[in-house]
């Protein structure tokens, strides 16, 4: 057998410097202690790190999710990274074959599950925990306008005053979903929709040390809640129970269901910068999201039913999947069907309707599947998904289905809407 075929591959966790926000998240909750920090980087070991994702989606800046397809022997070593001012970039499929990669080793590194047919890929996924990082973006779409990130680092938060708090889901529900304005005055606060800020509670943890910011998706279009006006709208659903359902007051959200109007927070970022909505005319949006999920979903549609009453755009469809138990949990149900049905294709699934089957947005993506076939094969359409962590997989592999089903490898495709940062993941 050829030596230079043998070589062994790893896909290399990373941090980006560039965007980390050094708030020790991701150091305290790896369950491996992969993660150690000098005074300049973060930074995963290599040899240590499992890929367990564990780290994900705690971080609030999303710097963390970075991989490279690697040859083992070469992985960057810790006292490389703690050097770095920003990421190497990937190396070249001619590098790794250099340095003795096989091309199916490469592929399979750098998509796991992408690059293995339908049925060894559900085998993988029963097999593997789900890598979401395999399938979104950390690219913006190419008609994105410039985002600006980390104007207000941890050390360095700006102040916002609250002029609007209220419950967007229906009231006399044990869930409660919070629409809340903050208003920046004259500091700057630039936001784009998909974007998200940090909100730091007051106040100190379990070890006497001040809360780290919470991280909310901005609710509002670039142009404020209030057009015009310096304000940022956020949809804050009161964490109640932790995700195995035992009773717990979560900080930052019940501080913040809990504001009036006139108090003023603590706030770090902007965060993010490829979640971002496309630009060009006849640009299509696939929104699929749940509950808080919602809310960079609220954003774009906004922006797009703006820019749509004052002429300026040139059309471009707009599709929403959205999951909620009930249609009382459902935050902007209200306002969601006075939004006229040319402009916005609207599909509700809830889970937890008393006398009727559970349905999730996957199911209802697998109903629509001759239009979302249609909007797959347009190289205009732009793909977001947000919600709780656990809906990705299912999302994914609903999209991957009808993508098959209409003759589209997604073996192909699927790099293809990574590449061209088509497909954005966003979840907690
Ligand atoms: C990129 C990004 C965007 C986000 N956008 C939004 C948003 O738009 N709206 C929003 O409400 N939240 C959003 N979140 C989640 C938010 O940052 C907080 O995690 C959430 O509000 C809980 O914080 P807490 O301080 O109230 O709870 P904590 O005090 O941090 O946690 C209390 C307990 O609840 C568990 N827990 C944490 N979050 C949840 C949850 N969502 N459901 C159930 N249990 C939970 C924790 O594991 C812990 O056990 C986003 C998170 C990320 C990473
Ligand atoms: S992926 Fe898992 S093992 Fe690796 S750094 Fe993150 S939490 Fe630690
Ligand atoms: S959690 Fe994210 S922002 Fe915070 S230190 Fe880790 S990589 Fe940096």
């Amino acid at each position: 057998m050829n030596a230079m075929t043998e070589a062994a591959v790893i896909r290399q966790h990373l941090i980006d410097p560039e965007i980390c926000i050094r708030c020790n998240t991701c150091e305290a909750t790896c369950p491996i202690g992969a993660i150690t920090h000098d005074d300049r980087n973060y930074v995963v070991k290599a040899d240590v790190c499992n890929g367990c994702m564990a780290c994900i989606s705690p971080c609030p800046t999303g710097s963390i999710d970075n991989w490279r397809t690697m040859p083992a022997t070469r992985a960057y070593p810790v006292e490389e990274q703690l050097l770095w001012d920003e990421l190497p970039p990937e190396l070249t499929p001619e590098q790794l074959a250099e340095a003795g990669v096989a091309t199916d080793a490469q592929a399979e590194a750098a998509v796991p599950v992408l690059a293995q047919a339908p049925a060894a890929a559900a085998a993988t996924l029963a097999e593997a925990p789900f890598n979401s990082a395999a399938y979104g973006a950390t690219t913006p779409p190419w008609s994105a306008a410039h985002a600006y990130t980390n104007l207000y680092p941890p050390k360095k938060p700006t102040t916002a005053t609250v002029v609007g708090n209220i419950n967007c889901t229906e009231s006399g529900f044990a869930s409660e979903t919070h629409h809340v304005v903050l208003d920046f005055g004259s500091m700057p606060f630039p936001v784009l929709e998909g974007q998200s800020i940090g909100i730091i509670p007051p106040g100190v943890d379990a070890n006497g040390k001040p809360h780290v910011a919470r991280q909310y998706s901005v609710a509002s279009p670039r142009n404020g809640e209030r057009p015009g006006y310096n304000n940022v709208a956020l949809t804050v659903k009161r964490v109640t129970e932790d995700h195995q359902g035992r009773p717990v007051r979560g900080v930052a959200s019940n501080y913040v269901c809990d504001l009036k109007v006139g108090d003023t927070v603590q706030v770090v970022g902007p965060f993010g910068h490829s979640f971002l909505m496309p630009n060009h005319p006849r640009s299509h949006i696939v929104m699929i999201c749940t509950g808080t999920g919602s809310a960079p979903m609220r954003a774009m549609t906004e922006w797009r039913r703006r820019l749509r009453k004052s002429g300026r755009f040139e059309g471009g469809k707009l599709m929403l999947f959205f999951g909620a138990r009930t249609p009382q949990e459902l935050p902007y149900f209200g306002p969601l069907q006075t939004l006229p049905k040319d402009f916005i294709d609207i599909n509700l699934a809830f889970s937890r309707q008393p006398d009727q089957p559970r349905r999730y947005v996957q199911d209802l993506m697998r109903e629509r599947a001759a239009d979302l076939a249609a909007l797959l094969k347009d190289s205009h359409t732009h793909f977001y998904v947000c919600g709780l962590k656990s809906m990705e997989e299912g999302v994914v592999l609903a999209l991957r289905d009808v993508a098959e089903q209409a003759g589209l490898p997604w073996d192909t495709l699927g790099p293809v809407l990574k590449a061209e940062g088509r497909l954005h993941l966003e979840t907690y």
